[in-house]
């Protein structure tokens, strides 16, 4: 059984339909929810932070026949050195989760410097945590995936959320957000990072 450190009905569906031999469940079915503070400098170190936290909280008996699932992502943008990377999801302000907000500030972070267009990628980080087969050992494991593109200041398209309408993968002229979702899904960084997952689990010897 996978954990998945997020309630989020898409993400835990998506998930799902890519692992499709495991039994895959939202954490918060076996516990209540956990605060745990995403400030890690890298995609990496909050997804390992995620996973880590709740599998310690995990009873001991769970724990020894499932592994915690959790994900970080966001937008880097070259021409911004990188922003809003992990600040993503909190880039216009500190309590802003709004994805109008955080698009405007993108765009007016771009006219600042007189463009219009800039080199970006979406990364997806996916940390897996579970005991080592046969001990009581936690492990984990890391992988991620990341989709090339540009951003523009011309926000387009109505479908998805976050950047998508700002952002056009590369051999693209149009947004993820004036893609189908499942055109969108078959490119995005969470499906390739959900990809490696496969590989993952494969190669590391999990108790689960
Ligand atoms: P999370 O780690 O998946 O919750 O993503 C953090 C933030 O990154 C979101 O609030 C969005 O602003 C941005 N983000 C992550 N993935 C995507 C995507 O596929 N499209 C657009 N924005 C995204």
């Amino acid at each position: 059984m996978i954990l998945v450190a997020s309630s989020n009905a898409h993400k835990i569906a998506e998930i799902a339909a890519l692992l499709p031999e495991h039994e895959v469940l939202p954490y918060t079915k076996f516990l209540a929810p956990i605060e745990i503070l995403e400030d890690g400098d890298t995609f990496v170190a909050n997804a390992q932070k995620k996973a880590q936290g709740i599998f310690v909280a995990l009873p001991q008996a769970l724990a020894s026949s499932c592994l915690v699932l959790a994900d970080d992502s966001g937008l880097c943008v070259r021409a911004l050195g990188g922003a809003p990377g992990v600040r993503s999801a909190r880039y216009a302000g500190a309590n802003a989760d709004i994805d109008n907000a955080n698009n405007a500030k993108l765009v007016a972070e771009l006219q600042k410097l007189g463009i219009s267009r800039s080199s970006a990628y979406f990364e997806c980080a996916i940390a897996l945590c579970g005991f080592a087969k046969d001990s009581h050992t936690m492990r984990c494991a890391t992988t991620s995936g990341i989709v090339e593109g540009e951003v523009s200041i011309e926000m387009c398209g109505s479908n998805g959320f976050g950047y998508d309408c700002l952002f056009i993968p590369f051999g693209f002229e149009r947004t993820f957000a004036q893609m189908q979702p499942n055109e969108k899904n078959t490119l995005s960084h969470r499906f390739r990072a959900l990809q490696n997952v496969r590989e993952l689990l494969q190669k590391i010897d999990f108790q689960y």
